[in-house]
């Protein structure tokens, strides 16, 4: 399978990550994207390093304001007086009708759903790559390709239209799927990572040509806690073009490949001519966030079922933490495909 990487994800080396109150941390290091590439090296997939597109992609699916936040706040915060090394909100505009302020914190209060997705000197460069990774792995498909494999780091499947969170900054997944509707006039989404991908819920929500299908430990136990539960189901136009498969935390196998057999029913009955996979391996057993415990053997076993609907398909890299399992389960998903 043809893997697309670019080594500038190193710039971003996030180091705020808040849990239970404490900075630990943070789970989302650049040692995942290298574990991620040399695993792909040995099972002899061909590498090849994305296209220029500069912010094309990433602008069909993200707002100018945000966009422009994302690239000039690290640099401007850096010039206030006593800040952090790191861009981090210290107050959110929570649920009532709120205006756009000018104020820095303000902003990333607006733009930064929570304390997992700080933005350093290095953030906006390595989004913006991730997102050309994910483009560049759906023009392949575009052009022929029955699969690719998008190597993004960081993730994206948490980042909305106009906001950061979890991690992810530009939605690679939805910045695929975008993509491959300007050939395709149905294009599925199906993402097993561990947790709701609910900012590509958001950005489709309204949508009926983008189906949204994910897989995920139960969000009232689970991140992202308000988002990903069964009764999501789309608004608008989209209104049954979402559907949410909650998991109860440390589901082995069985039911998560149940629950695949039945993401797989709706895309059948979707009919796309395209899929894309939020791929994240963070649903593994050996994963350090520890929501379901899927085997090496069970990925295999989803992307074979995958694999069997036939589409032209994106494979996009979600989350998926260090482990000794990481590189290998990569490999056991990627032989479901062969
Ligand atoms: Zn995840």
């Amino acid at each position: 399978m043809k893997i697309v990487y670019s080594d500038k994800h190193a710039a971003h080396d996030p180091h705020t990550f808040f849990v239970r109150g404490v900075n630990r941390p943070a789970a989302e290091q650049p040692e995942r994207a290298t574990r991620l590439l040399a695993a792909a090296k040995g099972d002899k997939h061909e590498v090849m390093a994305p296209r220029a597109f500069g912010n094309v992609p990433a602008a069909a699916i993200h707002t100018p304001e945000y966009l422009d936040f994302l690239q000039t706040i690290a640099r401007d915060w850096a010039q206030l007086p006593n800040a952090s090394a790191e861009v981090v909100p210290n107050m959110h505009p929570a649920r009532y009708p709120a205006t756009y302020p000018k104020a820095l914190a303000g902003r990333a209060g607006w733009h930064q759903v929570d304390l997992a997705c700080p933005i350093g000197p290095g953030t906006w460069e390595a989004a913006l790559a991730a997102s050309e990774v994910a483009a560049t792995a759906a023009d392949l498909v575009l052009e022929g390709a029955r699969q690719a494999y998008a190597l993004c780091r960081p993730p994206g499947h948490h980042a909305y239209a106009d906001m950061a969170g979890g991690f992810c900054y530009l939605n690679n997944t939805a910045i695929a799927a975008q993509r491959l509707r300007g050939d395709h006039q149905r294009v599925a989404i199906l993402d097993v990572d561990v947790h709701h991908g609910n900012g590509t819920q958001g950005i489709f929500w309204e949508r009926p040509d983008v189906l949204t299908v994910s897989i995920h430990a139960d969000p009232l136990n689970y991140y992202p806690y308000f988002w990903g539960h069964a009764h999501e189901t789309g608004g608008g136009a989209g209104t049954g073009f979402n559907l949410n498969l909650p998991q109860p935390l440390g589901s082995p196998d069985a039911p998560w490949l149940a629950a695949g057999d039945a993401a797989i029913a709706r895309i059948r009955q979707f009919a796309p001519t395209a899929l894309v996979v939020a791929l994240g391996l963070d649903a593994s057993e050996s994963d350090p966030l520890q929501g379901l415990k899927v085997t090496g053997a069970g990925f295999q076993a989803m992307a074979t079922k995958i694999a069997a609907l036939g589409l032209p398909t994106v494979l996009v890299q979600e989350g998926g933490y260090l482990s000794d399992a990481l590189g290998r389960n990569l490999v056991h998903f990627l032989a479901g495909f062969a």
